[in-house]
């Protein structure tokens, strides 16, 4: 049981490494515990790309370790705090993709020029504001919390991103999705001259996409491409090396 958490991180955050969630040893996802001790999340120091079962650990609600080794991130408090405050939640992804965090810094909308942004429908995403530095203790996470409110995801301006799903699965494939539909804004408001050019998804049109491109089962089929396209990098990396 403890070790299909684990193994879910290390994909989990494989599949963020190959889609631009990359930051260094930097970002994190967290799975919520089953058995509410708290959340499953990678140690610190090591990269998206570069983990095994192993370096996994389960951080309790107060922010201490409580089973596994190596050093809990500053920035678990985004997880604890997120959780805590919605029990519909059960996986976190914060990272700082550059296109994400680059749109966050525009006060550009999240623009439906694709099916991507509709995932996060309906209207702009919310924008945590208080700091761009670290979310480093409680009252911080709690502030991020509030921000996000009954989203699924939200922009921490001069920082990065916080998506919050029901399954890994969803909170993963949320971050890919935000991340291209951050680029495809910003393409699209560039290339058009500003905002008032773009033409995007209505508020309507971008909640029934969110419900026929991104119900479960769709994401389900997204999730297992990301997946064995993850495992033929692998191998073809194993192949060539
Ligand atoms: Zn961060």
């Amino acid at each position: 049981m403890t070790d299909d958490l684990r193994s879910s991180v290390v994909l989990g955050s494989r599949v963020l490494a190959e889609n631009g969630h990359s930051d260094m040893v930097w970002g994190h996802l967290s799975l919520r515990d089953p058995a509410g001790r708290g959340i499953w999340i990678k140690r610190a120091g090591l990269g998206f790309e570069e983990l095994t079962s192993d370096d996994i650990h389960l951080v309790g609600w107060d922010g201490e370790r409580v089973e596994g080794g190596g050093d809990v991130h500053l920035e678990c408090h985004i997880h604890l705090e997120v959780m805590r405050a919605r029990a519909d939640v059960s996986s976190v992804v914060h990272s700082h993709p550059e296109a994400a965090v680059t749109l966050a810094g525009t006060g550009i909308p999240l623009l439906a020029v694709g099916h991507e942004a509709c995932f996060f429908a309906p209207g702009d995403l919310p924008r945590f504001t208080e700091t761009g530095d670290l979310i480093r203790d409680p009252a911080l996470g709690r502030s991020v919390a509030a921000t996000l409110g009954e989203r699924n995801a939200a922009l921490l301006v001069d920082h990065g991103i916080v998506v919050a799903e029901s399954s890994l699965p969803r909170a993963v494939f949320g971050a890919v999705l935000l991340e291209r539909a951050a680029r495809m804004t910003l393409a699209a408001v560039s290339a058009a001259g500003g905002v008032g050019n773009v033409a995007h998804s209505s508020q309507a049109e971008a909640l029934a996409k969110r419900d026929r491109c991104y119900s479960d089962r769709q994401v389900g089929h997204g999730w297992d491409y990301l997946v064995r396209r993850l495992r033929t990098d692998t191998e073809r990396k194993g192949t060539s090396s």
